[in-house]
């Protein structure tokens, strides 16, 4: 993207941030429901682009755009009470007959940043808060899926259209991250809410110094087992929290920690459940395991199975790759700091450990600089509550894998995973700024 062109969208998106800012809130929630409406009516060429694109299996990609929908929709909903809060403050001598109320403003044109693994979803939990608060937005998709974005766009283009909404009111860039850093730089953008890995989350930290920026990043997901559980039915859950997508998600179960207990049946039982979950053609609706995103990072995530086989981890499941498509791997016996244990791995590979005892295996999930999402199994709720306090992540999940996400609810991570939450309620506050607002008597 030349200088020029840059230019013309920051002013744009600052245009439309001006015709839009004070705009009420039927007005917002008009918009957002007309995107919805469009959405539906593309819901299926939406999903086939993702398939084919990003190569995600046909039905998590039916998935994703329903559930791209259901966040719209809270949206939507969230808007009606969203912004406005009354703060009692006739509480010291001298305040008698004050009325106080904490209101939200919209910061300014917002540049949403998207990944590639979940290139609809994650797109309206940034685009649909910023513009039902009140701001404009220029969003820079990810390069691996440009006709899903496009459709996307597209979508929302008819539902402005249909409002009378402004233009410029969402702007799509091209793919190029380079472009984007720029538009990232520019104090125009008064806002950059970037989903994506660690390593480009922490570059535009430094580059951004001083700007506000949100940031979801990745993990490493740890679940713990303990003994009493049904071993087997845990597993079967664990499976497409393993491998579904290929593993390419943020919160998938990488590490799982067993109790030696239950070690026997757990091992086998979680093996033969990724066994039974279809692997191959994404377009085929059975699959639930496709191709990683290229082939490129199947090779070099199939060279780090080989250097941990050769350095002496227990291959529990390994196929043979072809392409871009890389079989699911159980791997058992590596140290904590294998890089197929501390970093993210973002792939259909999977490491069991078992432990001694669930506080061991709570100790060895909790010493990562990742914080996303961790979960735990246990019958003992003293453990459950033990775990909630220990596993140090935006969300702990019980009895539940960690990849069971409720879209209208709070998503996001601590420490190395990010800054603070999605979901339309929270990713409203990071697109907004508070004003206390104090009136006297008459
Ligand atoms: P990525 O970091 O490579 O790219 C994300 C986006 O940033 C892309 O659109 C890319 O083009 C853009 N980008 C790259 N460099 C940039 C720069 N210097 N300036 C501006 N933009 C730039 O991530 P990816 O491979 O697309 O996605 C996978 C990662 O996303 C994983 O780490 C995964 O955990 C993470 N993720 C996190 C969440 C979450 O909610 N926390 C959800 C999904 C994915």
């Amino acid at each position: 993207m030349a200088a020029m062109a840059l230019e013309g969208m920051v002013g744009a998106a600052e245009r439309a941030f001006g015709a839009w800012k004070d705009t009420s809130r039927l007005e917002r929630r008009r918009l957002l429901e007309a995107w919805l409406d469009q959405v539906g009516r593309v819901r299926e060429d939406l999903a086939r682009f993702i398939t084919e694109e990003t190569g995600k299996p046909i039905s998590l990609a039916r998935g994703e755009v329903a559930r791209a929908e259901a966040t719209l929709q809270a949206t939507v909903e969230v808007v009606a009470t969203f912004g406005e809060q009354a703060v009692p403050y006739d509480l010291m001598a001298g305040a008698e007959g004050c009325r106080a109320v904490l209101r939200r403003f919209p910061v300014g044109p917002v540049l949403a940043i998207t990944p590639f693994n979940f290139p609809v979803n994650l797109a309206v939990h940034k685009l649909g808060p910023a513009l039902a608060v009140g701001c404009s937005a220029i969003w820079k998709p990810c390069p691996q899926a440009p006709r899903t974005s496009r459709l996307l766009w597209e979508a929302f283009e008819a539902a402005r259209i249909q409002v009378a909404a402004p233009v410029h009111l969402l702007q799509l860039t091209g793919p190029d991250p380079v472009a984007a850093e720029a538009l990232a730089k520019d104090p125009r953008i008064a806002a950059v809410s970037f989903t994506g890995s660690e390593r480009v989350g922490r570059h535009l930290e430094q580059v951004l110094a001083g700007k506000r920026l949100l940031l979801e990043l990745g993990g490493n997901g740890a679940v713990v087992v303990d003994e009493g559980v049904d071993a087997a039915a845990v597993a079967r859950q664990l499976a497409p929290a393993a491998v579904a997508g290929a593993g390419q998600s943020c919160s998938k179960a990488q590490r799982i920690y067993v109790h030696r207990g239950i070690w026997e049946v757990f091992a086998p039982a979680f093996v033969a459940a990724v066994q039974a979950l279809p692997v191959g053609d994404p377009m085929d609706s059975a699959t639930i395991v496709g191709p990683l995103i290229d082939e490129a990072t199947a090779r070099r995530l199939d060279e780090s199975l080989d250097r941990a086989a050769s350095a002496g981890a227990q291959v529990l499941l390994r196929g043979r790759r072809d392409g871009a498509l890389l079989p699911p791997a159980i791997l058992s016996g590596l140290g904590e700091s294998d890089p197929l244990q501390c970093e993210e791995v973002f792939a259909p590979i999977t490491v069991l450990t078992p432990v001694a005892s669930f506080d061991e295996g709570l100790d060895r999930a909790a010493a990562t600089r990742f914080g996303l999402r961790a979960s735990a199994y246990s019958r003992d709720q003293r453990n459950l509550r033990r775990a909630a306090s220990i596993l140090r992540a935006g969300g702990v999940l019980l009895n539940l894998p960690p990849t069971f996400r409720l879209d209208s609810a709070p998503f996001g991570g601590v420490q190395a995973s990010g800054n603070g939450f999605e979901g339309p309620g929270w990713a409203m506050e990071g697109f907004t700024e508070g004003r206390l607002i104090v009136e006297g008597p008459a």
